[in-house]
């Protein structure tokens, strides 16, 4: 890490980019819709808040999601937008008290959970780089982001999100072939590349270091004991994938969504950042 974190520890330090649904007026479940596939059993419109959303803001099934068929619930990940639109930027009164507010309160967290998925980013950049172009870089972007979330709501409403996500993309290009550039071109498979399609591939006990498998499809992949030492997983879609004995445990860019939606067990290696979810096995 080349970086000290100087930054405002309101809104992007790992431990303000996680989610505190305590203090969330349940934004995800109401807000954003979604439609009955196998990670939901129903249609909600964007909106409106779910069936099983208590008065108090709490699941009624909370722990019988999976059960119940709302696998898409417990593989989501606000990166701590919930808690900071609902207490911070909207003081803390809910669009149940304030009705007339939920448009712009809704509105607000889609655009503001962006922004702290890019932050949680570039903390891991900040982390990652040796270049001092590159921790230059995360400085700016880092900033970009802390000023328009320390405005107001509406300011977070108007806030150009394309823009930035392009020069945020650019950057995560860049730190990633930094750190990837230990690893020799040739030692990483042909097959291996940013977009693969690797749905249901065995890559069993396969030494993966150093790809690039950025929004690559590795859906139900067999990964179990392969070594992803400084393997670009930037989106990389993980779904159902099986991961025991994987070591994931300085993958780059993987998010606790990513792992939730997988499958591992107690012997995968993951980033000190991220918890083992509670439906592995052990
Ligand atoms: S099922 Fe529970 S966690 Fe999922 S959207 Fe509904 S209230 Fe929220």
């Amino acid at each position: 890490m080349t970086s000290t974190d100087s930054s405002d520890a309101r809104t992007d330090t790992r431990s303000a980019l996680r989610a505190d649904c305590a203090n969330c007026f349940a934004l995800c479940c109401t807000a954003f819709g979604f439609q009955r596939s196998a990670d939901f059993p129903l249609d909600k419109p964007a909106g409106t808040p779910c069936s099983n959303l208590t008065e108090a803001f709490s699941c009624s099934i909370h722990d019988a999601l999976r059960p119940r068929g709302f696998r898409g619930c417990t593989v989501f990940d606000c990166f701590g937008a919930g808690q900071y639109v609902s207490r911070t930027l909207f003081g803390g009164t809910s669009w149940r008290e304030r009705p007339d507010t939920s448009a712009a309160m809704f509105g607000t967290f889609a655009v503001a959970r962006q922004l702290h998925e890019m932050l949680w980013y570039l903390v891991e950049a900040a982390e990652r780089t040796t270049a001092s172009e590159h921790d230059e870089q995360v400085k700016q972007l880092r900033g970009d982001i802390r000023q328009t979330l320390d405005g107001d709501a509406s300011s977070v409403l108007a806030f150009d999100v394309e823009r930035l996500r392009a020069d945020v993309r650019h950057l995560l290009i860049e730190v990633s072939e930094e750190v990837r550039g230990g690893y020799a071109s040739q030692d990483v498979p042909r097959d291996l590349h940013p977009s693969a399609d690797l749905v249901g591939r065995d890559l069993r006990s396969r030494r993966l270091c150093g790809a690039d498998l950025r929004g690559a499809y590795l859906i139900a992949a067999d990964l179990r004991h392969a070594d992803l030492t400084s393997v670009d997983l930037l989106g990389a879609d993980l779904r159902d994938a099986r991961l025991d004995g994987a070591d994931l445990s300085s993958a780059l860019f993987l998010t606790q969504m990513q792992v939730d939606a997988a499958q591992g067990d107690r012997s995968t290696a993951l980033p000190n950042f991220l918890r083992r979810p509670q439906h592995w096995p052990g």
